[in-house]
């Protein structure tokens, strides 16, 4: 989307602001009012198009791509075998295995991006790093280009809107602006797109919670976006550092990401505390907003005009039944850097409905995102996610509701066997304990279809390994040695 506007001046720098066309852009990818309008609420014929053309342009960019060239090449894919969206599993699916693979054997940042010098392309139009959360392995890179890093705002702000932020709301977002992708988008999805004042205060380490709350209720912020870790403990600290109860605040919703809370305890107990609606979201740093929740709060619309996701089984990479657990695998319409072509992103997802909406809207929509498929611990030939301990955590009104989960391996005669210890920490004001661990035993074994050993810790002893108060939290902490772990 270069193009040849002419900054004043005859100035000859990549501003900006002069290397892009704006107006294509939002035609392309409608602001979030106009979205919610239109595409948003068109017809399932009509989405399907759009998402065929978009995705023959993508195929056009792919086969420019070294990347794909040589991945396709392997496959055995000529040019011509994909005429359409129906023809897109013959396409081989990748992972982050093999961008990480790419960018150790072209680095920096591998074949990927499609550019034949960095350099080169720095001097025609910006370029933003971002990396991934690194809650699994060492965090991966990915380049963003001007429609790249817009979308990720963008996508943000058609979201927020969807779930009711309008003008004029103040939006606090404890979210730093780091390699994280997170709370740039937020930022700039309220600031660039909706008329409303960001509040950045950065994560729990950058402000801490007491301030949090202070600059809030000083700035009339009435809306958020955070971590449901991080809102309980707001809550918690606002009672007991400042004497006020969070209700106080009088916020009209929060935006979050609530994980697998498949029976809405987590949802119900921060909606509780902070006396408003809480709605769930879910992105990646190479997708930005991938789905999101509307006001009916029945399942995440996918974002289908920017990008189609697929749900795969996990062992035969093959198109789950609908309503069956499988990866997610994402194409994005809107990447011309690094551009992403049936990317396993080895999340767990669930299609819920393809039906209309109460909202009106018939894009797809999908379960709460279900954790990590490459975070899987298999116990005794059961499969286990860390992330699937969440409800039975939050069964017992004694534990915070943390847990953490520890996978090793022990030697047998039979060979290596790997074992895990879940570790739930429990309220100071839990009174007896009778019972629990055993409680928690059984459910655990109920809802991961294995024993597992639980152990009881202290509140707030997760809160460093587990990452809260910084941002998405860590559930597996991996004593694997490297050689035996099977992804
Ligand atoms: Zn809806």
């Amino acid at each position: 989307m270069v193009t040849s506007l002419r900054a004043p001046g005859g100035s000859k720098l990549p501003a900006y602001r002069y290397s892009f066309d704006w107006d294509a852009f939002y035609e392309r990818y409608p602001l979030p009012d106009v979205f919610a309008e239109t595409v948003f609420k068109w017809s399932p014929e009509r989405i399907r198009a759009l998402q065929n053309e978009r995705f023959l342009e993508v195929m056009r960019v792919g086969w420019k791509n070294p990347f794909y060239r040589a991945l396709w090449a392997e496959a055995g894919i000529q040019p011509g075998d994909v005429k359409s969206l129906d023809d897109i599993g013959k396409l081989p699916t990748y992972n982050s295995d093999d961008l990480k693979k790419d960018q150790h054997e072209h680095p920096p940042f591998g074949l990927l991006p499609g550019y034949s010098s960095l350099s080169d392309h720095l001097r025609t139009s910006p370029l933003k790093l971002q990396t991934s959360g690194g809650t699994t392995g060492k965090p991966r890179n990915t380049l963003h280009g001007i429609t790249e890093w817009e979308w990720n705002s963008l996508g943000a702000a058609r979201a927020m809107y969807v779930q009711g932020v309008r003008p004029g709301d103040v939006m606090q977002i404890p979210a730093t602006c780091s390699l994280a992708n997170l709370g740039w988008a937020i930022y700039k999805g309220c600031h660039d797109y909706l008329g409303v004042m960001p509040v950045t205060t950065g994560s729990g380490l950058v402000t801490p919670s007491r301030r949090q709350i202070e600059v809030a209720f000083d700035a009339g912020v009435n809306c958020w976006m955070s971590f449901p870790e991080y809102l309980l403990r707001l809550a918690q600290a606002s009672k007991e550092e400042i004497g006020r109860d969070i209700r106080e605040l009088k916020t009209k919703l929060i935006t979050s990401f609530l994980g697998p809370d498949t029976e809405g305890t987590l949802r119900a107990q921060i909606e509780d505390l902070w006396g408003c609606p809480v709605f769930d979201n879910y992105g990646t740093n190479e997708v930005g907003e991938g789905a999101f929740e509307c006001s009916h709060r029945n399942g995440l619309h996918f974002m289908e005009d920017a990008m189609y996701f697929e749900i795969l089984d996990t062992e035969t990479n093959q198109p789950v039944e609908s309503g069956k657990v499988g990866n997610l695998v994402v194409t994005v319409f809107h990447r011309t850097m690094m551009p992403t072509i049936r990317f396993n992103l080895r999340d767990l997802g669930r299609l819920v409905s393809t039906r209309q909406c109460e909202c009106g809207s018939h894009f797809r929509r999908m379960d709460h995102f279900l954790g990590r498929s490459d975070n899987m611990v298999r116990l005794r030939g059961v499969n286990v996610y860390p992330m699937a301990c969440l409800p039975a955590v939050r069964s017992d009104p004694r534990t915070t509701g943390e847990w953490l989960c520890e996978a090793y391996t022990v030697e047998t005669g039979a060979g290596p066997r790997d074992e895990l210890i879940v570790h739930v920490e429990v309220r100071q004001d839990a009174g007896s304990l009778e019972g629990l661990k055993t409680h928690l035993q059984a459910r655990l074994k109920a809802d991961l279809g294995v024993s597992v050993d639980v152990k009881l810790t202290e509140q707030g002893k997760l809160d460093t390994v587990a990452n809260i108060g910084e941002g998405k939290a860590k559930r597996l902490l991996e004593r694997r040695p490297a050689y035996l772990k099977k992804q």
